[in-house]
C-alpha cells in the first residue's frame, strides 16, 4: 500500500485499508508530535501551503506538521498578495510553485479549485479546503480522533450512532466526515440542524445506498439522546445565501453542560471541527464545558498533527524511514498543553 505521489483530493480515493496505514502511520508520528523525540525523514524538503481562505489551524497545523518531519515550510496567504490578484491562471500558478517545492496544500474558496491545482503539477496537491466542497484532511484526523477516544480501528464502528449537529448544508467538514464514515458498516447518522441547514439529499441518499441509517431532526435533545458520538458544527456565516432566515438557530443548536448531562449517554464524545463561534453566547459548545472529560475537541486538534505527518510522510514516500533518522528532543515541554486538559497529550 504506497500513497507516493498521490493527491489528496477528496474522501472518495480512500478505502478501509488506506485508512488504516493512515493510521497506522500516525500512530507512529506520536512521539515526534508529543515532542520526545525528532526526525529528519523530510529534511531539505520544501512544503508550499497556498491558503486563498481564511484558517488558523490547518494552516498551521500543515506547516507544523511538515516542520517536525524535518522539512521547511513556504506560505501565501490570501489572493491580495500572490500573482492571482494580477490575472495569473491556477494552472500557471501551480506550475510556477511545482518547480519551487516538493508538495502543495491548497485551501481555497471554489469548490473544485484545488483539482484545478492537481491538475496542473506531477508533485502531490493536498486539499486544506475547497469551498463548500470537501476537506478531506479535517475528516481524516476526526476518523482519527473517533477511534482514539472509543478505543477501536477502523472497521469497528459498525452500529455506533453519530450525531451531526448545526449547519450540515454549507459546513464541508461534515459532508467529508459522514462519507468517510460510510467506508463502516450499519452506521446511525442522527442529524439534528433546522430543515433549512440540513444535510444535503445527494449526501443522505448516498449514505442510505450504503447501508447506513439516517435519521433527520430539527430537535437539538432528541439527536443527542442515543448518541456514541457528536460532531458540532459552526454555521457558515461567509457561505450563506442572502435572505436565508437563521434568526434564533444559534441558540436552539447550542450544547451545554446542562444539556449533556441531562440527554446524553455517560461517555458521549463531543467534537466540533473548530473554530467555535464565540461571538454570540451560547456557542455550538458552550465554554461551560471546556474542563469535560467527553470535550475531545482541543485532542482532535492535536491530533491534527500527526495524521498530517503521516499525510506528508506517505506522499512523499518516506514513512517506513521517519524512525531511522529519530533523536530524543531535549527541550522543555509541558505534560499537557491547556490549563483544562482532562488528559496528557496525544495519549
Ligand atoms: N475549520 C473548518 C473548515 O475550514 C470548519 C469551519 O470553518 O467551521 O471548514
Amino acid at each position: 500500500m504506497d500513497f507516493a505521489g498521490e493527491h489528496v483530493l477528496g474522501v472518495d480515493q480512500f478505502d478501509l485499508a488506506k485508512v488504516e496505514r493512515l493510521f497506522e502511520v500516525a500512530d507512529r508520528m506520536l512521539p515526534y508530535a508529543r515532542r520526545e523525540r525528532i526526525t529528519r525523514a523530510l529534511e531539505g524538503a520544501v512544503c508550499g501551503n497556498l491558503f486563498f481562505e481564511p484558517s488558523t489551524r490547518s494552516r498551521l497545523s500543515f506547516g507544523a506538521a511538515f516542520n517536525r518531519l524535518g522539512g521547511h515550510v513556504r506560505e501565501t496567504t490570501g489572493f491580495a498578495f500572490s500573482s492571482m490578484a494580477k490575472g495569473e491562471s491556477i494552472h500557471d500558478t501551480s506550475r510556477v510553485v511545482s518547480g519551487y517545492v516538493d508538495v502543495l496544500v491548497v485551501r481555497h474558496p471554489e469548490e473544485g479549485a484545488v483539482a484545478e491545482f492537481a491538475a496542473a503539477t506531477r508533485i502531490p496537491v493536498i486539499n486544506g479546503g475547497d469551498g463548500p466542497g470537501e476537506h478531506p484532511t479535517q475528516a481524516l484526523l476526526d476518523y482519527y480522533t473517533l477511534c482514539r477516544e472509543r478505543e477501536l480501528r477502523p472497521g469497528s464502528l459498525s452500529g455506533a450512532t453519530i450525531a451531526v449537529v448545526g449547519d450540515l448544508k454549507y459546513g464541508r467538514t461534515v459532508h467529508s466526515l459522514t462519507k468517510l464514515l460510510a467506508l463502516e458498516n450499519d452506521i446511525r447518522f442522527v442529524c439534528a440542524a433546522p430543515p433549512q441547514l440540513q444535510l444535503p439529499d445527494a449526501l443522505v441518499a448516498k449514505l442510505r445506498e450504503r447501508g447506513h441509517r439516517v435519521e433527520q431532526t430539527g430537535d437539538l435533545a432528541d439527536g443527542l439522546r442515543e448518541a456514541d458520538v457528536v460532531y458540532a458544527t459552526r454555521i457558515q456565516q461567509e457561505r450563506l445565501p442572502a435572505g436565508l432566515e437563521l434568526e434564533g438557530v444559534q441558540e436552539r443548536f447550542a450544547i451545554d453542560a446542562a444539556l449533556y448531562d441531562r440527554v446524553c449517554r455517560p461517555g458521549t464524545v463531543l467534537m466540533h471541527p473548530l473554530p467555535r463561534d464565540s461571538r454570540n453566547d451560547p456557542n455550538e459548545l458552550s465554554n461551560d464545558l471546556n474542563r469535560h472529560p467527553a470535550l475531545a475537541i482541543f485532542r482532535q486538534t492535536d491530533y491534527g498533527i500527526p495524521v498530517r505527518m503521516a499525510l506528508f510522510a506517505l506522499v512523499l514516500g518516506v514513512a517506513d524511514e521517519v524512525d531511522t533518522t529519530a533523536r530524543e528532543a531535549r527541550w522543555y515541554r509541558p505534560e499537557r498543553f491547556g490549563p483544562h486538559d482532562t488528559r496528557p497529550m496525544l495519549t
